[in-house]
């Protein structure tokens, strides 16, 4: 599977379509998700061109990754969610509910986010 750049990440990336923005820098964009399931719901993106958390995780250089990764830490403290507590998800593929093949990340928080998947898988 290659990299569809007219998915919807990709064109927020590109400035084609609006998101409403909460931090930026040269590794990563973080809005609001347009649909969210607690009252804290970002996705966070990396700049570059990853489908997925394999994709990025497999092959994005280690500047790439350690600049995401303090990225998504400094959208949590800029919202002040260290004292409550967070949630940081990926959906990976098919199983996981992917809808948009750009890797990004969940970031949950603004209440008890009960459990971490659905009772009664296993
Ligand atoms: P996932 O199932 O992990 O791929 O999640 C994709 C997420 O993107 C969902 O939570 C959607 O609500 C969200 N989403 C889709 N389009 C937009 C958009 N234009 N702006 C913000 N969030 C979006």
């Amino acid at each position: 599977m290659s990299y569809n750049t007219d998915n919807i990440f990709a064109k927020i990336l590109r400035g084609e379509i609006p998101c409403d923005k909460v931090y930026e820098d040269d590794y990563a964009l973080a809005f609001n998700d347009i649909s969210p399931q607690a009252p804290v719901h970002v996705l966070i993106i990396p700049k570059g061109a990853y489908i997925s958390f394999d994709d990025f995780s497999s092959t994005a250089s280690a500047e790439e990754m350690s600049g995401f990764y303090q990225a998504v830490q400094k959208v949590a403290t800029q919202l002040g969610l260290q004292q409550n507590g967070y949630r940081v998800l990926s959906n990976m593929g098919a199983d996981a509910h992917q809808e948009v093949p750009h890797y990004h990340l969940h970031l949950f928080a603004g209440c008890d986010l009960g459990r971490m998947v659905k009772a009664g898988l296993v």
